[in-house]
């Protein structure tokens, strides 16, 4: 590989600008010879685009954006960055809500949207492979008339790709009972840094030496890019009971969750919103929710239908000792339309405010109530609004901050007290992220939870799949345990590339 190198410093930071804007007409240059100039944009518009994600990180700046149609072409794209010494960025859907797809010093994107076929559905062995760029709710819908269906169901599923799932190792409501993506993905075909292609995992029930797949799934972007998935499918359930359990308080719908799980049962889903959030929901999708209730539940049970009819009997006797009024959905199109309102939160919140910041911290379930009550007591002292939309199944809280980021001074606070929400979530012996990852936003939240022994080894891991640490870097592993200097990263990502 030739690599030139950067003026030193005495030439100060004009040469240095016209050195890299220099590289950088080289390096699109070598994509479109590599890809074919119609797969490479360089425009003003494409790059601000590709530049961040649904979170509110704003410090990405993306370099040529690519969108390969093959395998062999993202290795091409990962070869000429490499040759141009820029870091490479997978992007699926930019649906992720931490930061994770947003480019730091100015790399090379790889954008998986035109990745995105169904390649074979084996449905005896109910496996399928997929390329990465396959929207989540569209394998499914392919699905349907099979019976079968890919059960992670993050709440973003009509846009989030399968590669951004992989990713992120993402969840959703029905992953209380089926489990979040990594247990739903059997081999993933990953281009490495140096362009390199592995198979990790296997479609075997026991695939020899480690199990790299599994570190491959959450690894956000910094181990390679998935380029094919094989994803395992589900049956479609025989028989669904959807329960709606609307209560005079939030602890009573927190002392639920907790007493319907130590029952031994294990419900396919148990989502919670609080009144502020039905509220919303009931004024954008009319979803039928009560609007009277402090808190509701969205309870499902399925299975075979004898088992479902006494699993729904055993929530409604546990939900009426702590004093819920209890409807069960009479039709799919009631269910549909429940299902639709907690799906529709995250876009009901923009009829209140322009802006919104969407946590995800895990705490035990035993916790749920003293949490809730901690993240209101936050909120309250700072005079924000929160709203509270939860997978409470798993004790994954997701508090969504309201706000408007015109205002002054009100962009501090709610950073301040997302920062709280943590703290508190991490006291209370819970974990930084359930499904969204740690991208840049928690980044550096990392040290609260692991020793510095722990990141190193996380770096370690990291750098033998990315020695040149060309992968997402910046993301996760906080300085000094990043591959990157994360504060030159942040440096570069002045616009270089206009
Ligand atoms: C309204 C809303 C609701 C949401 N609800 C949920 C939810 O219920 N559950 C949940 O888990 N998440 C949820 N999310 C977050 C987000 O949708 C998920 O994290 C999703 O999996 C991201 O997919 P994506 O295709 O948008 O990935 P992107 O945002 O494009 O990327 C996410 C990360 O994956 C990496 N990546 C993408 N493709 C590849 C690839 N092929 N190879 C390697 N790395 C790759 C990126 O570099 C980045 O680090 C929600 C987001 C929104 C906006």
């Amino acid at each position: 590989m030739t690599v030139s190198r950067a003026p030193s410093g005495h030439h100060g930071a004009v040469a240095r600008r016209k050195f890299r804007k220099t590289n950088t007409d080289r390096c699109v240059a070598d994509l479109v010879a590599a890809i074919g100039a119609d797969r490479v944009r360089a425009d003003g518009a494409s790059r601000l685009l590709a530049s961040t994600d649904a979170s509110i990180f704003v410090g990405g700046h993306a370099g040529p954006v690519c969108f390969p149609e093959s395998t062999a072409q993202v290795q091409a794209c990962v070869r000429v960055a490499a040759a141009h010494r820029r870091p490479v960025v997978a992007r699926g859907a930019g649906s992720g809500l931490t930061g994770g797809a947003a480019p730091l010093g100015s790399a090379v994107v790889v954008s998986t949207t035109r990745m995105n076929q169904i390649l074979e559905v084996d449905v005896d062995n109910r496996v399928a492979w997929v390329e990465p760029g396959v929207i989540n709710l569209d394998l499914s819908n392919h699905l349907e008339d099979l019976g079968l269906h890919f059960a992670p169901d993050p709440s973003s599923q009509q846009v989030c790709t399968i590669g951004g799932n992989v990713a992120n190792n993402s969840g959703g409501p029905h992953c209380l009972a089926y489990g979040v993506t990594s247990a739903h993905v059997l081999a993933i075909e990953v281009v490495l840094s140096d362009g390199e292609v592995v198979m990790l995992g296997g479609l075997d029930a026991e695939p020899g030496g480690y199990d790299l797949r599994g570190a491959f799934v959450g690894s956000e972007g910094m181990l390679g890019i998935a380029t094919r998935v094989a994803v395992r499918l589900t049956r479609n359930p025989r028989s669904i009971r959807t329960l709606l359990l609307s209560f005079g308080d939030v602890e009573s719908a927190a002392e639920t969750v907790g007493a319907v799980i130590a029952s031994g049962l294990v419900p396919a889903a148990i989502e919670m919103m609080d009144k502020r959030c039905v509220a919303a929901v009931e004024d954008f999708v009319h979803a039928g929710y009560p609007r009277d209730a402090e808190a509701v539940l969205l309870v499902e049970v399925d299975g075979l239908p004898g088992g479902v009819e006494l699993q729904a009997q055993r929530v409604e006797e546990i939900a009426n000792r702590f004093g819920a009024d209890v409807r069960v959905a009479s039709d799919p199109e009631e269910r549909a339309l429940w299902w639709k309102g907690r799906k529709s939160a995250f876009g009901a919140i923009a009829r209140i405010k322009p802006d919104y910041y969407l946590h995800d911290t895990v705490v035990p379930r035993s916790k749920l109530v003293e949490v809730l009550r901690s993240i209101y007591e936050i909120i309250d002292r700072h005079g924000l609004l929160v709203l509270n939309v939860f997978h409470a199944g798993d004790g994954n809280l997701h508090p969504i901050i309201a706000y408007d980021s015109r205002e002054p001074g009100v962009s501090e606070k709610v950073r301040e007290a997302g920062r709280e929400i943590i703290e508190v979530s991490l006291a209370a012996g819970g974990v930084l992220s359930g499904e969204h990852g740690i991208g840049v936003e928690k980044r550096d939240f990392m040290p609260l939870m692991f020793s510095d022994s722990d990141l190193d080894h996380q770096a370690r891991l990291r750098a033998a799949f990315d020695e040149l640490c060309v992968m997402n870097p910046g993301k996760v592993l906080p300085s000094p345990h990043s591959c990157s200097d994360i504060a030159s990263l942040n440096d570069a990502g002045e616009d270089l590339w206009g």
